[in-house]
């Protein structure tokens, strides 16, 4: 379905955007990777999803606290690919405190990463998606864009920003062929998250796999983990033909939690 098309994933060496990155190449994008980590490990997994379409896939390290960065980033995967249709702005932080307790330049480095490199990347895109005719921004918020948990005020701030941001684009390009959505996932199980469970258990004594029961027994009715693979099957349905009209949703995947 997405043959010919490229996308650029932010932070999709690990969990949720390596999930929409693999997606995206097996629907035949070619895909720039973009995060810290293991690197090469990410480009195998994306080359071997997208291997039947011959998908090519590159990689930026651009940190995404660094506008000039960022402006490479989208310059390189222009330049590499010759076009930027699909953006998924998923690079993402947390950190869990109180707000008298909460470190300045964790709250500078959430914003920069979670909200503005968004701005940024979309500033930076937008004007060869219209040109071109064609273009689908995707971001990754949560449902702390939609509700809110102590102790998770940046985060919390950060992610109803992006919802902001989505509609407000939506409505600047509602005329054009580029629709900007937000999907916002409930638990994911991946190093962000698993960084809470292990705090978890060690703060109630108790094992991992208790901790994660907790976890979801406190927020989300359904008692599961939203996956990355689900996840990005919603990325992969926002880029196709039957969401051309899909334009400044927020669309909660979160086993139930914001229904409470
Ligand atoms: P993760 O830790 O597995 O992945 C985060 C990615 O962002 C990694 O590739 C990392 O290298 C990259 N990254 C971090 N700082 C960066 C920087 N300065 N510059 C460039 N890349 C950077 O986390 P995840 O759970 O997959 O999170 C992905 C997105 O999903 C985030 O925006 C997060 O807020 C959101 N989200 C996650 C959950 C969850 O339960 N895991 C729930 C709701 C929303």
């Amino acid at each position: 379905m997405l043959k010919g098309k490229t996308a650029l994933v932010t932070g999709s060496t690990s969990g949720i955007g390596l999930g929409m990155a693999r997606a995206l190449a097996e629907q035949g994008a070619h895909v720039m990777l973009n995060g810290f980590g293991d690197i090469e490990a990410a480009k195998a997994e994306v080359s071997q999803a997208g291997q039947a379409h011959g998908v090519r896939v590159s990689y930026h390290g651009a940190d995404m606290t660094k506008p000039a960065e960022i402006e490479a980033m989208v310059r390189a995967c222009e330049a590499e690919f010759g076009a930027l249709d699909i953006l998924v702005n998923n690079a993402g932080i947390q950190h869990v405190a109180p707000v008298d307790d909460f470190p300045a330049e964790k709250w500078d480095a959430i914003i920069a990463i979670n909200l503005s490199s968004a701005f940024h990347t979309t500033r930076l895109a937008l004007p060869g998606m219209k040109a071109r005719g064609w273009g689908r921004i995707i971001n990754v918020a949560s449902v702390h864009g939609l509700v809110a948990s102590a102790n998770k005020s940046a985060y919390v701030a950060s992610k109803h920003g992006i919802i902001g941001f989505t509609k407000a684009v939506a409505l600047e390009t509602a005329t054009t062929p580029v629709t900007v959505n937000a999907i916002c996932p409930g638990w994911v199980l991946t190093p962000l998250v698993q960084k809470q469970v292990d705090a978890r258990a060690q703060a109630d004594g108790v094992s991992n796999e208790e901790a994660k029961r907790r976890l979801l027994a406190e927020k989300e009715p359904s008692q599961q983990f939203t996956t990355p693979e689900e996840l990005a099957a919603m990325a992969v349905f926002m880029c196709s033909p039957a969401a051309n009209n899909l334009r400044g949703t927020a669309i909660n995947m979160d086993g139930g939690w914001v229904a409470q």
